[in-house]
């Protein structure tokens, strides 16, 4: 397995330091070492799967537990009521550099458009 595969292992697993946001049984939520927005957290699922895609075909329940966890994380940082993002990179095109799956929650200000 690549650097890019097991790094988010490694994380939840202790071995590489992060600034843990929230943990439950099944996921692990941490803030993004390149910050893209005031609050910007990667909520992470334990068990690893490529991407979005392969998460939901595989594992629809655990693609529910990281929606929630993503929304509990926007309660802990103070963003629920003004608005946030929540981005999954798939592959190529969108710049996927970490094949764990991984949802971006982005907010605590006005954030621009996104795509092209
Ligand atoms: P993506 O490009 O969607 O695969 O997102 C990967 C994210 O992981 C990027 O936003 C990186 O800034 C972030 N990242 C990479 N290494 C670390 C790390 N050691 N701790 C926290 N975030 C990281």
């Amino acid at each position: 397995m690549s650097d890019a595969e097991t790094l988010f292992e490694r994380i939840i697993a202790g071995e590489i330091p992060s600034e843990k946001v929230y943990e439950d049984e099944t996921t692990y939520a941490f803030r993004d070492i390149a910050p893209q927005a005031r609050v910007h957290v990667l909520v992470v699922p334990k068990k690893r799967y490529r991407n979005l895609a392969d998460l939901a075909s595989a594992d629809p329940q655990l693609l529910a537990d990281v929606a929630a966890a993503a929304k509990k994380v926007a309660e802990l940082e103070g963003i629920a009521e003004t608005g946030y993002r929540v981005v999954f990179n798939t592959d190529r095109d969108a710049g996927q550099t970490v094949f764990h799956v991984h949802a971006h929650v982005l907010g605590g200000e006005q954030l621009g458009h996104f795509g092209r």
